[in-house]
């Protein structure tokens, strides 16, 4: 007889392990079938994001930043540091080590919450069966109450540029790159290309970044994108927008990389070139030909604004469906689904999920840019203040970057807030509460902030939508 659960989570990142957790705290009999294998060969939980994604990433832009900082920063502050030494191991040690801990405390968390960790391939069949390929022994066939697909998604490959991870690489071989390229290319300047590409130009690459696109960020304000743009050239990002790669052909150990731009035909030869032109889901093997489950047009699984595939029973979240592929849209969507399993009211407000581009300074954004609302065509006022006017960030010689705020005219509603500055994705969170409690702009501007604070200059862009800003010279309305 096959084993029966009240939930089966097929994929263990963030998306999948926490909605395992949420439905066994819930009291379900829950599995979570997962099938990765890290890099020291053992099997391991969380996903692209603990593994290969946010997390390594973040590891990468940390210690590269303190590089930075004592390279070029520290002489500002009185501090004399000598000769400086990379010693890149080290550093790639510590990345791995932060990965380990986390992921086997999800494996922890498992064990605590009674979660039966599956090590192998799930693939979806009829009736909620889920046929189970450990990665030793037989296939066996499980079945459940309720199915959660959460198999994440893959980086896409484009044919002019085909991934080998030695000189060809794609997110995941950026992260593992044992010495510092000469000349390091990029293709895409979304926010992998960005991140990547700036972790690599810290530890003194000469970077370039071909982007297809002629806007910069273009889902980001794009008054916070063009400030963006000239920090990051500033930083020695060499970005290419409107450059479009029409090939690449390797060598031993470079690769001269072909595109056209507004100049027409162009080469380049890189050391190591990134692809980081966007993710796709992640379906291969994941449901069999009577599983039922819908696909839209561009392959990311069907579901309701509540996760709900046309399967009743079935349902499939983060990266495998519409919305922003981020880690935190993944995990919400998990809770979501194992409480409308248990027939909780429960919801995921998508028009408050934030977005963050961990450059330096970062990007941070939640609810619509100007560009949105102007198209709306209702009435709206803006208010943006500099990083200049802030104590705290002059003191810490963090002074680049805005933060703007987009309200309703005739309502004062928050209707989007765009930081670009230091600790934005922290930040940023004061606008994700804001447009969550339907706050009006009047509301921040009552409140009290303390001094001196980097949220100074929220509180002032929030006072600046109506010229009440102090710190900033700002016309004056007539009465
Ligand atoms: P995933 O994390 O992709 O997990 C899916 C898991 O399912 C995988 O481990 C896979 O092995 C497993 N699986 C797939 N098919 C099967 C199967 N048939 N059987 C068993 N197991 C299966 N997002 C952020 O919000 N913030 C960031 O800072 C950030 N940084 C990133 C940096 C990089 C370099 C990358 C690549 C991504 C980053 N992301 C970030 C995006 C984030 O990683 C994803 O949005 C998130 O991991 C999606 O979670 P998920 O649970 O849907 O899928
Ligand atoms: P992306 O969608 O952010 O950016 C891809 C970029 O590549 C786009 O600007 C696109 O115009 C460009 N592009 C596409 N095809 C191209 C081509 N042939 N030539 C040149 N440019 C091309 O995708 P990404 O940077 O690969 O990241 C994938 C996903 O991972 C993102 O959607 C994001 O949600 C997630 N992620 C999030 C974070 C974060 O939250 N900080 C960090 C990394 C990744």
């Amino acid at each position: 007889m096959s084993e029966k659960y009240d939930v089966i989570v097929i994929g263990g990142g963030p998306g999948g392990y926490v909605a395992a957790i949420r439905a066994a705290q819930l009291g379900y009999k829950t599995a979570c079938i997962e099938k990765r294998i890290n890099k020291q060969g053992d099997p391991a939980l969380g996903g692209t994001c603990l593994n290969v994604g946010c997390i390594p990433s973040k590891a990468l832009l940390d210690s590269s930043w303190k590089y930075h900082e004592a390279e070029e920063a520290f002489a500002d502050h009185g501090i004399g540091v000598g000769k400086l030494n990379l010693d890149l191991d080290t550093m790639l040690q510590r990345k791995d080590k932060i990965v380990l801990q986390l992921t086997g405390g999800i494996a922890q968390l498992f064990k605590a919450n009674k979660v039966d960790w599956l090590q192998g391939t799930g693939q979806l069949k009829a009736n909620k069966q889920v046929v189970f390929k450990p990665l030793e022994g037989d296939e066996q066939t499980l079945e459940a109450e309720n199915v959660v697909l959460a198999a994440g998604s893959v980086p896409i490959d484009i044919p002019v540029a085909e991934v080998d991870q030695q000189i060809i690489v794609d997110s995941t071989g950026a992260l593992e790159f044992t010495s510092v390229p000469k000349k390091l290319g990029v293709i895409g300047a979304g926010v992998i290309g960005l991140e990547l590409g700036s972790v690599w130009a810290r530890l003194g690459s000469q970077v370039t970044v071909l982007e297809a696109v002629d806007t910069f960020l273009p889902a980001v304000d794009q008054q916070v994108a063009k400030e963006a743009m000239k920090q990051f050239t500033k930083q020695g990002l060499d970005i290419h927008l409107g450059a479009r790669v029409t090939g690449s052909k390797k060598n031993k150990n470079s690769v001269r990389v072909t595109y056209t731009d507004g100049g027409g035909e162009q080469e380049e030869t890189f050391d190591r070139l990134i692809v980081a032109v966007g993710r796709r889901p992640y379906t291969e093997g994941l449901l069999s030909q009577d599983a039922g489950v819908t696909l839209d047009e561009r392959n990311f699984i069907y579901v309701d604004n509540q996760c709900r595939t046309d399967v009743p029973g079935v349902y499939a979240i983060g990266d495998l469906v519409r919305g922003p592929a981020l880690a935190h849209k993944a995990i919400e969507e998990g809770v979501m689904v194992a409480e409308v399993i248990a027939g909780e009211h429960t919801q995921v407000n998508y028009d408050a999920v934030p977005g963050v581009i961990y450059t330096h300074p970062e990007v941070a954004w939640v609810g619509k840019t100007e560009e949105e609302v102007k198209e709306s065509g209702e009435p709206y006022k803006t208010g943006v203040v500099p990083f200049a006017a802030n104590g705290r960030a002059l003191a810490a010689g963090e002074s680049a970057g805005m933060v703007k705020f987009v309200v309703d005219e005739k309502s004062d509603r928050v209707l989007g807030m765009h930081v670009l500055g230091p600790q934005a994705s922290e930040l940023v969170q004061q606008g994700v509460i804001s447009l969550e409690f339907g706050a009006s702009i009047e509301d921040l501007q009552l409140m009290v902030f303390g001094h001196p604070s980097l949220s100074e200059t929220v509180h002032e862009a929030a006072l600046a939508t109506d010229y009440k800003a102090i710190h900033v010279a700002q016309r004056r309305r007539k009465k």
